[in-house]
C-alpha cells in the first residue's frame, strides 16, 4: 500500500506514521527526517537544507524531488511506502506523479490530517524527539514515562531547532501558501481522506485505519 500523509506542521503525521508502519506493510519515508539525518552527519545536502529549515522555509524543490525519486527507486519500497512531509508543493506533486508513472507505481490513499493553527503551535512547541531512534513525544499530550528520556531506548529527548514559536508560525504560513493547495490537487485525483486530527492520538489512528481499510 502506497500512502501520502498530508497536513500542516505539528498535525501528527510522524506520530501516526509510527503506528501505521506497525500495522501495515509499508516503509516510512519522511523527507524532514532525511534532512535532519544529513544535518547531523554534516553532509553537503544537510548544510544546504539547514539554511532553509532553520528559517522555517521549504528546502528548494529540486533538492527534495531528486532525493525522493532516488529513494523510490530502491528495492524495499516495493512492499509499500508512506510519504510523510512530501510532496509539499504542487511542483513536487507533479514530479512525484512522473516518478510513479516511470516506476509503474500509484498512490492508494492520501491521508489529510486537519488541525487548527493555534493547536499546531502548542503541539510543535511542546514536541520532544528522541535523539537516537526519532520517537516523538509531547511534554503534555504524549509524555514519556520519565521526563526527557525515550521510553524505547532510554536516550535523551531534545527539542527540534525549528520548533521555536516564531519559526513554527512561519512554517504554518508556508504550509498555507504552498502546501494546502495540494488538498485540491488530490481531491481532484479522487483518493483523499480528510481526517480530524484534533482528537486523541489513538482516535486519529482509528480514523486513519478506517480510511485505509484492510488493504496491505
Ligand atoms: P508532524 O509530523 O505532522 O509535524 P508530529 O507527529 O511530530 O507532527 O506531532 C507534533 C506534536 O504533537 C508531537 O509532540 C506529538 O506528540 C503531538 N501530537 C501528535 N498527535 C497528537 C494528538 N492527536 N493530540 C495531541 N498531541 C498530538
Ligand atoms: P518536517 O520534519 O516534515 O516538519 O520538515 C522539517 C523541515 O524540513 C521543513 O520545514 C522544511 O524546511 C524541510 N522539508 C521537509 N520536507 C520537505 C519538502 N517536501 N519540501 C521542502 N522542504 C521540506
Amino acid at each position: 500500500m502506497n500512502v501520502i500523509l498530508l497536513g500542516p506542521p505539528g498535525a501528527g503525521k510522524g506520530t501516526q506514521a509510527e503506528s501505521i508502519v506497525k500495522d501495515y506493510k509499508t516503509v516510512h519515508i519522511s523527507t524532514g527526517d532525511i534532512f535532519r539525518k544529513n544535518i547531523k552527519e554534516n553532509t553537503a545536502l544537510g548544510q544546504k537544507a539547514k539554511e532553509y529549515m532553520d528559517k522555517g522555509q521549504l528546502v528548494p524543490d529540486e533538492l527534495v524531488v531528486e532525493l525522493v525519486a532516488d529513494r523510490l527507486s530502491q528495492e524495499d519500497v516495493k512492499q509499500g511506502f508512506l510519504l510523510d512531509g512530501f510532496p509539499r508543493t504542487i511542483f513536487q506533486a507533479e514530479e512525484l506523479d512522473k516518478v510513479l508513472l516511470k516506476n509503474d507505481m500509484k498512490i492508494d490513499k492520501v491521508i489529510n490530517i486537519e488541525v487548527e493553527p493555534e493547536v499546531l503551535i502548542e503541539r510543535a512547541v511542546g514536541r520532544r524527539v528522541c535523539k537516537v531512534d526519532g520517537t516523538t513525544y509531547h511534554v503534555s499530550f504524549n509524555p514519556p514515562k520519565t521526563e526527557g528520556i525515550c521510553d524505547h531506548c532510554g536516550q535523551e529527548l531534545h527539542q527540534r531547532d525549528d520548533d521555536k514559536e516564531e519559526t513554527v508560525r512561519n512554517r504554518i504560513s508556508v504550509y498555507t501558501n504552498q502546501t494546502k493547495p495540494l488538498i485540491e490537487y488530490y481531491t481532484k485525483q479522487g483518493n483523499i481522506a480528510n481526517i480530524n486530527g484534533q482528537q486523541k492520538i489513538e482516535a486519529v489512528f482509528e480514523e486513519i485505519k478506517s480510511a485505509l481499510g484492510s488493504e496491505q
